[in-house]
């Protein structure tokens, strides 16, 4: 499709944006609503239930009352393999919709929600679909005299509350793995981009999943987030998001009913390109690629980057190159390679890095432009800073857009120490060709991932999740199954 034919498509779009509770769409008990923007050009998309603490209570009865009757958590897991295929084939069948609803929504380029999220999203739901009826359970080995069965059963019913960078991949990442284990399910998107989660539920009661097994309560953080966090009825609440509002989770389930948490937040990714690296130019080309990938809103995103002193001035040439390929521009254009930033709030704080950086004596390369303001839209050139000290700002916190702080070190181990220096340690990497010491520095990085000569390679095969102040637990591939399950030992005397 040409950029004329998404708006087109675009301008005839009709979004409705009440909850989803009990398998019905409806309105907010107090019936108010709250305004959804389109960071793209500011325009109103639709009025978004505003819920609250009463709407939450409906949301987790209907979970409560499909789970206990079992019309899902019952189902043989063959069943519930082919009801989650069949959401996956929905959510490719409707790719061009969900695609256009995320980019309105949150700003990110068309082209990536078409082929990245869309995709992503779909392939998640098919795999957890494909994989839960491959799983067995144990038989552990005691004596002759007992059986004991250990046996996995869902959670009962789970939150999953998620940000607004990629909303419905990260809903994904926890709705499928909870559905496929036989949980029912409420499901809080960031109020920045509540309509794709609004979408998959629908697209979920028509794969077959049984109405109020999957509910969407949308909302602000402090109003529907804090009511699930709080809720004395949740089994396990499941959060991607900030640092600061997954410590908020830890806090709500002490002052209610101990519900397990699990937390995917924030990060500052050190990614460390020696010269013991044969293709200097490749390390600084991808690493520029991956840190202004969806405008730097990457929880993932390879922020500071350690550079041994000798290669320094080459990275920086070939990055600041590399940078130009990162035009913003209209996110509905298929050409477009950097979208929106997702809304003005947001961009204001980005900005402020530009500041804080300068006082604290970082070199600015490139960019820390707003782009496009005519458009009523939130666009910010990709930003370079260079000869940054990891003690700066810029280097402890996380922006959350596209700017890259550039860190000069004049040793492999000086390179460590830096990159282990912050509260975080979800995503790191080392370019280099020299064995041991790729071995030697990536089990010395305190991180969930390290890439060892790439960035962002994807799969779903494989965990995801931080170290430290990232997070606890893990989304993705087998192992996140688990934090949707109870573990129950069941002893069985065999009496003689
Ligand atoms: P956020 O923490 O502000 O919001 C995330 C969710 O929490 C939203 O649904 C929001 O409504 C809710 N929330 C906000 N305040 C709340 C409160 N007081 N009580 C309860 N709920 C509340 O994060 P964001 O700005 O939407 O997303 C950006 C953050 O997400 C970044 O820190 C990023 O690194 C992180 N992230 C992490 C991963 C990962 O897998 N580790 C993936 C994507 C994003």
């Amino acid at each position: 499709m040409t950029r004329e034919d998404w708006h087109n498509r675009a301008a005839s779009l009709l979004i409705d944006g009440r909850g989803l509770i009990d398998g019905k769409r409806v309105a907010s008990l107090s019936e108010e609503t709250f305004a959804s923007i389109s960071p793209i050009d500011g325009r109103l998309l639709t009025d978004v239930a505003l819920m609250g603490a009463q709407d939450v209570d409906l949301a987790v009865a209907s979970a409560r009352r499909t789970f206990e009757a079992g019309v899902w958590s019952g189902r043989a897991p063959a069943e519930r393999k082919a009801v989650l295929r069949r959401l996956a084939d929905l959510i490719r069948a409707h790719r061009d919709e969900l695609a256009l609803l995320e980019t309105l929504d949150m700003g990110k380029p068309i082209s990536d929600s078409t082929s990245i999220d869309v995709r992503a999203t779909s392939n998640c739901f098919d795999w957890y679909g494909e994989a839960i009826d491959k799983i067995y359970d144990e038989v552990a080995p005691t004596a002759a005299n007992t059986l004991a069965l250990v046996t996995k059963e869902p959670l009962g019913v789970v939150a999953a509350v998620v940000p607004w960078n990629f909303p419905m991949l990260m809903a994904a990442w926890k709705v499928a793995p909870a559905l496929a284990m036989g949980n029912s399910v409420v499901l809080k998107p960031a109020e920045q981009s509540s309509l794709t989660a609004l979408r998959l539920g629908e697209l979920a009661l028509e794969a077959g999943v049984p109405p109020g097994v999957f509910n969407v309560v949308t909302g602000l953080g402090p109003e529907v987030g804090r009511a699930l966090g709080l809720h004395m009825d949740i089994d396990g609440l499941f959060f991607t998001g900030s640092t600061q509002v997954g410590k908020y989770f830890m806090e709500y389930a002490a002052q209610s009913n101990l519900k397990k948490i699990g937390l995917e937040l924030g990060g500052k990714s050190p990614n460390i390109i020696l010269k013991s690296y044969r293709d200097t130019a490749h390390a600084a080309q991808t690493s520029a690629r991956s840190a202004f990938f969806n405008q730097g809103e990457m929880c993932t995103c390879p922020s500071r980057l350690i550079v041994e002193r000798a290669v320094h001035d080459e990275v920086v040439e070939v990055l600041t190159k590399t940078a130009a390929e990162f035009v913003p521009g209209d996110p509905l254009d298929p050409a477009t390679t950097m979208g929106a930033l997702v809304d003005h709030r947001h961009t204001e704080r980005v900005l402020g890095f530009v500041d804080t950086a300068r006082e604290d004596g970082a070199d600015l390369r490139l960019g820390g432009t707003r782009e496009r303001a005519e458009t009523g839209g939130c666009y910010v050139a990709p930003t370079i800073f260079d000869n940054v000290r990891n003690e700066m700002r810029v280097a402890q916190q996380e922006i959350f857009g596209p700017m890259l702080s550039v860190i000069p070190v004049d040793s492999v181990d000086e390179a460590i120490k830096v990159a282990n220096d912050s509260c975080y340690g979800l995503a790191s990497a080392v370019w280099t060709d020299d064995l041991s010491t790729a071995h030697h520095v990536s089990r010395g990085i305190r991180a969930g991932l390290v890439y060892v000569n790439c960035y962002d390679c994807d799969d779903m095969t494989v965990p995801f999740g931080g170290f430290k102040q990232s997070g606890i637990g893990r989304d993705k591939s087998l192992h996140a199954l688990d934090k949707y399950a109870e573990l129950k030992t069941t002893w069985i005397a065999l009496g003689r």
